[in-house]
């Protein structure tokens, strides 16, 4: 607890979207613990369920909407499509709106929770003379962004924050920061842990292998179906693809819904869509695979997989190998190789006592990504930033 009279330390939270993707759970997750310690105001440049539920835990919540032309430019766009004039101006009018607003809140930080944010938060912390913390939770490289955006967001990096948080070291590797850095890794909420007889007992359905997280290309979804049908086509397993096309991705899962049928899988897969309650999806399956085909920045999932008492198989790189000891806790395999895939999944399949030695120490695992060891970390960079 704070001592009377001593100020928590005025932390303002800036992040472009609103919905309920990966980093803005982790921000929703990682926030409780924070709250004794720290004045948390999250400025959101959209309207959506993450300002309920930061409200629901008590956490003042400050819309400035960006306009719809800025913050959704795409990945794949940016920053060619940012440097339109009138997007650009828009872009600076938001960098000078956010600076004001900083100002008025008399914010002791701020702490950027998404690349978007990273780039006008930066900007708008430097004019009002606020110190700024990056949280980046992508890998910034030529394999995810376009070439000018990574140029770009290293540039920024080296003058815009005066600390960089990265979610895994695999992150951290990409941007490279010369400033003060941390790896700090996202929590998983406690309530979530399985009690230890739970590791292992599900519903009553056949036996089920799951994949959770939004339906994007670099997921991996098509080479979890290819490895699924290589194991089970045909046969009573069924395949739970739990996650919704978020951002544009509409197209991807319709070449999802075509692989299944063409597969000869259709009646065994399951397309879930976007679920708030994803313990209860991972209650019902038997294994959970994470397969990126891009190294996966941290992979909120996977943890959450471990923590819920299931064995994964995740793709041997980026955060999930920093998590996983392959054949400890879980299973590693190469990456973007649907038949080695397969052997995984067949071999968990035919030995449940495997099975149930990965989740027993899975679950061991995930209860070191506690929210106060999260908390923690980021309370180091503040006073070190902060001096205090
Ligand atoms: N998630 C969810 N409902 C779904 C699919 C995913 O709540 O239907 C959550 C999932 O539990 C995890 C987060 O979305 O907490 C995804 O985070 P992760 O780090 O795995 O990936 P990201 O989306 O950040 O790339």
């Amino acid at each position: 607890m704070v001592p009377d009279g001593v100020r928590r330390i005025r932390v303002v939270y800036l992040d472009h979207v609103a919905r309920l993707s990966g980093g803005e759970l982790a921000l929703l997750r990682t926030l409780p613990p924070l709250l004794d310690r720290v004045e948390a105001i999250v400025v959101l440049a959209e309207d959506g369920p993450l300002a309920e539920r930061l409200r629901a835990i008590g956490v003042e919540v400050i819309a400035l909407p960006l306009a719809d032309d800025v913050r959704d430019v795409r990945r794949a766009g940016a920053p060619t499509a940012a440097l339109s004039p009138r997007t650009l101006w828009r872009l600076l009018r938001y960098i000078e709106a956010t600076a004001r607003l900083l100002r008025r809140l008399d914010a002791d930080l701020v702490h950027t929770n998404s690349l978007k944010a990273a780039i006008y938060g930066g900007l708008a912390g430097r004019l009002a003379r606020v110190p700024v913390v990056w949280h980046v939770r992508d890998r910034i490289a030529d394999d995810y962004l376009p070439r000018p955006a990574v140029l770009l967001v290293r540039l920024a990096s080296r003058l815009l924050p005066t600390a960089v948080v990265a979610n895994s070291q695999a992150t951290l590797a990409t941007l490279r920061p010369r400033r003060r850095s941390a790896v700090v890794a996202s929590p998983v909420v406690p309530d979530s842990v399985v009690p230890s007889h739970g590791v292992l007992q599900r519903g009553s359905g056949g036996f089920t292998v799951g994949v959770v997280g939004r339906l994007a290309e670099w997921k991996g979804q098509h080479v979890f179906l290819d490895a699924f049908a290589q194991v089970f086509a045909g046969s009573p397993a069924r395949a739970w693809l739990v996650g919704s096309a978020m951002f544009g991705e509409e197209a991807y899962e319709q070449r999802l819904r075509d692989q299944v049928v063409s597969l000869g899988i259709d009646e065994q897969v399951d397309f879930r869509g976007f679920r708030e309650d994803v313990d209860a999806e991972l209650a019902e399956m038997d294994v959970v695979v994470h397969c990126s085909v891009l190294p996966e920045p941290f992979g909120q999932v996977v943890i959450e997989a471990m923590s819920a008492g299931r064995p994964v198989i995740a793709s041997a790189e980026g955060g999930p190998a920093e998590v996983v000891t392959d054949g400890v806790d879980g299973l590693l395999v190469p990456p973007r190789d649907p038949a080695l895939l397969a052997a995984a999944l067949r071999r968990l399949f035919e030995d449940p006592g495997l099975r149930q030695r990965l989740a027993v120490a899975g679950r061991e695992t995930a209860l070191g990504y506690s929210p106060e060891r999260t908390a923690e970390g980021l309370m180091a960079v503040y006073r070190q930033v902060l001096g205090r």
